[in-house]
């Protein structure tokens, strides 16, 4: 087949910008597209973060006062730590601000990012119809959305489309009356177009106008059909159940393996253990925790909010100290939830650490210096950590949901007597589920010969990213060849 190029369009970008899995994704899953031969291309916004970094610099096009953030350019850039060509929104007046990628420093969302977004999508039809040969849009997430209204309702000749959900639950409304203000024509303004429960949802567009759309595991592509699990969306998700796929995502090893990890004191791997007790000691000891042989040490490495059923976890604080659990936390987010661990690390001093905020060096080293990680998720559309943990030889304590349910295999006795089982999965939606998994934790940890090749049978999983590189490049080629079904407007 001719040669095309796919455009992803997404906000965050490791190491530059990230707030969560999709700034690692949006590294990884290009570089790997490319590895086997797609011509692969990343759109940005111009963060302070991106625009410092870009060099070999060429303006494709330029705008006086773009989406009313002033002067705009939209160039063809390289960014060292990306291996893939790529497109930076340059509008200093939307995306050169303090803060985060979409707050502030204070965590307020900021009021223009439906213009900040919209101005996203907007560029991205730019690059479609500069690019002489075939192109497809590759949208990531509400930040993306508006790309693939504009390429679908401005181009003359709309390109090929693919939406993929990272999280269901950001569906990135707005108000209505802001519409005006998205550069689309008026037709978009309906249930047939970007309108939702009274509102806009950026999300939305992306998936309606979408020829396929795709999320990052089988389980959560169809949990998301449910009632009360698709974030509003699950009618139109079952609607497009033909055209819609879980691909699961994949680990960045080059950045996660602790065979090559400059985060830990000392290299690691299945056949040697020993650095993973020097982890274990380095960070106990940076922690001022006591280092006690016998101890299980328990991690937790997340966005701290309710879908990460942090407070399933709070509940389970005092049993968990009873039990000789050591816990460490590392996350930031829900302003409650974070009193309430700092509460517990004050009462429980000797087993319990609350780091708070983002620190990818600790996240390494927890990763290696625990016994286990625990993601006791209410939902997961796919999950790293846990697969970060398998790696690490820290088998997680995981809820069967989402991305968890499809990569962790319990250690019930037949997956224990069959040598495949590489985590601790729990069911119920509580703190008592978690608190049943990590007994059975505790228990198997007690016995080095189960725990060891739980943990080695772990550290043999491959969940690199070729597959799913493998599985997106057919998807664009049935997309540009036409043998796809029909998608978008019209098969709603
Ligand atoms: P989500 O995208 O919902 O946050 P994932 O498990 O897919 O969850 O990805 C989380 C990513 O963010 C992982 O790379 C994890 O290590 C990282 N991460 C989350 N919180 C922190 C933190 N406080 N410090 C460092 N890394 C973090």
């Amino acid at each position: 087949m001719p040669r095309f190029r796919a455009l992803h369009v997404v906000s965050e970008l490791f190491p530059y910008v990230k707030t969560g899995g999709l700034g690692d994704v949006a590294a990884a899953l290009p570089v790997a597209l490319r590895r086997i031969g797609c011509d692969v291309a990343v759109l940005l916004p111009g963060y302070p973060a991106i625009t410092r970094a870009m060099t070999h610099r060429r303006t494709l096009w330029r705008d006086d006062d773009l989406f009313q953030g002033g002067p705009a350019e939209l160039c063809s850039v390289r960014l060292q730590r990306l291996g893939v060509p790529a497109y930076v929104l340059d509008c200093p007046g939307l995306f050169e601000r303090p803060g985060g990628p979409y707050a502030d420093e204070d965590g307020k969302d900021f009021e223009d990012n439906h213009r900040r977004f919209a101005a996203l999508g907007f560029a991205a039809a730019r690059v479609v119809e500069r690019q002489s040969g075939r192109i497809l849009v590759h949208a990531h997430d509400w930040q993306a959305g508006l790309a693939v209204a504009h390429a679908k309702l401005g181009l003359a000749k709309p390109p090929p489309c693919v939406t993929t959900i990272h999280n269901v639950a950001y569906p990135g409304t707005f108000d209505r009356a802001v519409f005006a203000e998205l550069g689309l024509p008026a037709e978009a303004d309906s249930i047939h177009g970007v309108e939702f429960y009274g509102g806009i949802s950026f999300l939305k567009a992306g998936l309606y106008y979408a020829d396929h759309i795709t999320t990052v595991s089988p389980t959560y592509a169809l949990e998301i059909q449910e009632p009360g699990q698709g974030g509003g969306l699950e009618g139109l998700l079952a609607s497009r159940a033909a055209t819609l796929t879980g691909i699961l995502n994949g680990v960045d090893y080059a950045h996660w393996s602790p065979e090559s990890d400059g985060h830990l004191p000392a290299p690691f791997s299945a056949d040697d253990l020993s650095g993973k007790r020097q982890a274990r000691i380095a960070l106990l000891e940076r922690l001022g925790l006591t280092h006690r042989n016998d101890a299980f040490v328990m991690g937790v490495v997340s966005r701290l909010i309710a879908q990460k059923g942090i407070d399933w976890l709070i509940d389970s604080i005092p049993w968990l100290v009873e039990h000789g659990v050591t816990l460490v936390v590392l996350g930031a987010g829900d302003r409650d939830l974070e009193r309430r661990l700092s509460n517990d690390a004050h009462c429980y001093a000797e087993h319990v650490r609350f780091i708070r905020g983002y620190d990818e060096a600790l996240s390494h080293l927890i990763q290696a210096g625990v016994d286990s990680m625990a993601i006791p998720s209410r939902f997961e559309p796919c999950g790293l950590t846990q697969l970060y943990a398998l790696r690490y030889g820290s088998p997680p304590i995981v809820r069967r949901t989402g991305g968890l349910a499809d990569t962790i295999v319990d250690a019930s006795p037949e997956a224990r007597r069959s040598g495949t089982a590489t985590g601790f999965v729990f069911e119920r939606a509580d703190g008592e589920g978690l608190r049943e998994a990590t007994y059975r934790a505790l228990v198997a940890h007690r016995d080095r010969a189960t725990w060891e090749r739980i943990q080695r049978t772990g550290m043999a999983q491959d969940f690199g990213w070729e597959p799913a590189a493998r599985a997106y490049h057919a998807l664009y080629r049935r997309l540009l060849d036409g043998r796809h079904a029909p998608g978008g407007p019209g098969a709603t």
